[in-house]
């Protein structure tokens, strides 16, 4: 029985290009990008975990656009994306949201384009999530996770690796290959669509 995929977008608490910690802005095109790969890779949520009030407004007035509002009368599988989205305040938050949701706690995976030990490989991640595992997937913005962002329990997933040395990936490619990486296993799952 395939387990429950979840993923969570932090902007706090991450690293700022000095090396500081820092809220990250929320970006609009995270969200709708995020929501659409969360969609077709079959995530049961998406979070975007941001403490500062304002940007929670801010997201929630987004998913309210296009869930309810003008947007989702425009646009149908839109809606459907973000109906996905729930704005919440940390990583703890959603992970407790996961276990009311799902009943079990989630493992937490956190990723970055630096690796760090003990990494998880894609193969073995694919297999625990196709094997019924419930997972959170932590997600970073501006210059990744930082280490407060990254709780006891959690596992690192092994980086994507690019072709030569440049490995600068925005969030919302690295997402999309990320969920393709942890849905390997039951690739051809979907079926095309019928139009
Ligand atoms: N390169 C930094 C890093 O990966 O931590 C900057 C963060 S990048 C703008 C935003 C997020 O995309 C990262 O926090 C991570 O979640 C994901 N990401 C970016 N490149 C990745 C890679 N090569 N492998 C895995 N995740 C990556």
């Amino acid at each position: 029985v395939a387990g429950r995929l979840a993923v969570a977008l932090v902007h706090h608490p991450v690293l700022h290009r000095d090396g500081s910690v820092i809220a990250a802005a929320i970006t609009n095109t995270d969200i709708h990008d995020l929501a659409r790969s969360c969609a077709t890779y079959g995530a049961s949520r998406f979070y975007v975990v941001t403490p500062v009030t304002a940007q929670q407004q801010m997201a929630l007035r987004i998913v309210h656009h296009w869930v309810s509002g003008a947007g989702s009368r425009k646009n149908a599988d839109r809606a459907h994306a973000f109906s996905l989205v729930e704005v919440v305040d940390c990583v703890g938050t959603a992970a407790a949201r996961e276990h009311t949701l799902a009943g079990t706690p989630p493992l937490c995976w956190a990723t970055s384009a630096r690796p760090r030990l003990p990494g998880l490989s894609f193969p073995e991640a694919a297999q625990a999530l196709d094997g019924g595992a419930h997972v959170l997937l932590l997600l970073g913005t501006a210059f990744g996770l930082a280490d407060e962002a990254v709780g006891p329990g959690t596992s690192w997933l092994e980086p994507i690796l690019g072709h030569g040395s440049y490995n600068h990936l925005s969030v919302r490619a690295a997402a999309a290959i990320l969920l393709d990486r942890l849905r390997t296993h039951s690739a051809g799952s979907q079926t095309p669509p019928h139009d």
